[in-house]
């Protein structure tokens, strides 16, 4: 017998979650993969970039939703993506992260009785005013499958309750960052296109509607990478939305490396060769550990206590770096291999 999973992805990291296991379900037996893109990202850069560098299947089901406020994003893509559950009668949803299409994909499923593996379960930030923390809490709450990447997402399932189905399987973003590693050095030359050499410079991001949506916060993450660029380049790969919003604002970027938003090869020879990372995103802080390079979170907390605590992460206004310790977490890469036999077994 043969089972069914229906993958909902949208947004960028889920696209790279989503090749790693897709590459597992792919090389398991008995399973099989339909995928569901809702359209969350749609540019080029921030969608089918990954679909090509990952190898990932064409998706069977293209919504196109995006913009709006997060409701009626997040309803347009529940009222969509039922219909597609109704006439392809999976055995599983899987959804990724913390996005309005994880929401929407688990609401959908739970409303149908299909069960939910959520990959990345258990994170929190206890912030309530993230959007992504409203994502996160409640598809874990519609989950009977919980795909853990470290022992603290599982405590956290735990203090909640949630402690059937809860497992420990590493960091899908490890897996990913394996493969491109090797892949990035055959295949991407940003270093000839921005004219970098190894070891000189930083590499910044900054999307989260925290810092982005509010022009002080952006004013002074902005002027934060801009002191550090004072002795060193800063890369700065641009999310569209912080474009838009600096651009609205008034906030000149003057002093810093901007480019568009990179392919996942060109990112991980970026930051492979950085000597410093400076981020909001959820995926950098671990990938500059894969790296091994410090990162400055430039939140006020972290989903990822680990990386705080073993010394390659700090708060920008935070205290400074403690002593550095490897971090025995994030799996051995085969997390995605691990994922595909849970699937397999758990029904
Ligand atoms: N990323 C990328 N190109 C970029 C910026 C980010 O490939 O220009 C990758 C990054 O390496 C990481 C993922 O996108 O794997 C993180 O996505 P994002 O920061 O959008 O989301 P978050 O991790 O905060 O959920």
């Amino acid at each position: 017998m043969t089972l069914k999973i229906l993958t909902v992805v949208g947004a960028r990291p889920q696209f790279i979650k989503a090749a790693a296991v897709s590459r597992a379900i792919r090389e398991t037996a008995g399973l099989e993969e339909v995928m569901v893109h809702t359209g969350q990202h749609f540019d080029a850069d921030m969608s089918d970039v990954f679909f090509t560098e990952l190898d990932i299947p064409a998706p069977a089901h293209r919504l196109d939703i995006h913009g709006g406020g997060h409701g009626e994003m997040t309803g347009r893509m529940l009222a969509a993506i039922e219909p597609i559950l109704i006439s392809e009668k999976p055995d599983w949803v899987v959804v990724y992260g913390d996005t309005n299409s994880t929401l929407a994909g688990a609401l959908a499923a739970a409303k149908l009785h299909i069960p939910i593996a959520h990959v990345e379960a258990g994170l929190r930030s206890y912030n309530r005013r993230m959007p992504e923390e409203i994502n996160r809490v409640l598809t874990d709450h519609l989950s009977v499958l919980h795909l853990c990447p470290t022992q603290a997402a599982v405590e956290n399932l735990s203090k909640e309750g949630v402690r059937d189905g809860v497992h420990h399987i590493g960091d899908v973003m490890y897996d990913a960052t394996l493969f491109a590693i090797s892949r990035a050095e055959a295949e991407s030359n940003i270093f000839s296109q921005l004219g970098l050499t190894p070891k000189s410079y930083s590499v910044a991001t900054v999307h989260r509607a925290e810092n982005t949506d509010d022009p002080g916060r952006l004013k002074a993450a902005i002027s934060f990478l801009q002191k550090e660029a004072e002795s060193h380049p800063v890369i700065l790969p641009l999310h569209p939305r912080t474009r838009q919003n600096a651009e609205r604002m008034g906030i000149a970027l003057t002093g810093l490396k901007v480019v568009g938003p990179v392919g996942y090869l060109d990112m991980a020879k970026l930051l492979n060769g950085a000597v410093a990372v400076f981020t909001d995103s959820g995926g950098l802080q671990k990938e500059a550990y894969f790296h091994r390079v410090p990162c400055t979170t430039l939140r006020d907390e972290t989903e990822w206590g680990e990386t705080i605590t073993h010394g390659w992460n700090r708060l920008w206004q935070g205290p400074d770096f403690t002593a550095r310790k490897e971090i025995n977490e994030y799996g051995d890469g085969r997390a995605a291999f691990l994922i595909a036999d849970l699937l397999k077994k758990s029904l």
